[in-house]
């Protein structure tokens, strides 16, 4: 079987944070042009804001994206599941303890077929040998034979040339995502069946 790394913030679910920088602003905010980090559209206000949410557990309300559920039930019957997460805040270390807390109950609350020894809690996802990573960030993804970028706020601009050239497929929703892998998995089996006749 193929080991398939998933990410979890922006791929599994997107989290409760657009609502909490909002809510602490006091306005919309176009995410599409803050970049990665959401914390950075605060400027001078962050201290203040990490100061007053440092316990904030962003996974409180969050549900799975789309089909996701459905999908991912799918390829666990035809691939070894990992999800894989960063976890420490850059701001605030010392609560990374609390993040990796939320982050685990929330997979075990909504992924209840994927065995929580496939969730693994890592910053640097080099460190993860799977033949197929799915992230929303590109960094995370680059190791890998299959690598699939998942779209997200601060992705949408990466040029299709871009994509070409590092050899990275971009999927907009769980569903494409169900359709590639599952066509990757009939493929292969095709591949075995006509090695062996
Ligand atoms: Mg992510």
């Amino acid at each position: 079987m193929k080991k398939v790394m998933i990410d979890m913030d922006n791929v599994l679910t997107d989290t409760d944070f657009f609502e909490i920088i909002e809510e602490y602003v006091g306005e919309k905010i176009d995410f599409d042009n803050v970049g990665f980090y959401l914390q950075d559209v605060l400027g001078d206000k962050k201290e203040d804001f990490f100061n007053k949410f440092k316990y904030m557990n962003l996974y409180k309300k969050s549900t799975l994206l789309p089909d996701c559920y459905e999908v991912l039930k799918k390829l666990n019957e035809h691939y070894e599941i990992y999800i894989c997460t960063d976890y420490v805040w850059k701001e605030i270390k010392e609560f990374a303890g609390d993040n990796l807390k939320n982050k685990y109950e929330f997979l075990y609350r909504e992924l209840d077929f994927i065995n929580p020894k496939n969730f693994i809690f890592a910053c640097n996802k080099s460190l993860i040998n799977c033949d197929i990573k799915i992230d929303d960030k590109i960094e995370n993804i680059l190791d890998a034979k299959t690598k699939i970028l998942f779209t997200a706020y601060h992705n949408k601009k990466i040029s299709d040339k871009e994509l070409k050239d590092k050899e990275i497929i971009r999927v907009n929703n769980w569903n494409e995502l169900g359709n590639l892998l599952l066509e990757e998995y009939v493929n292969n089996r095709k591949k075995i069946l006509l090695k062996k006749i």
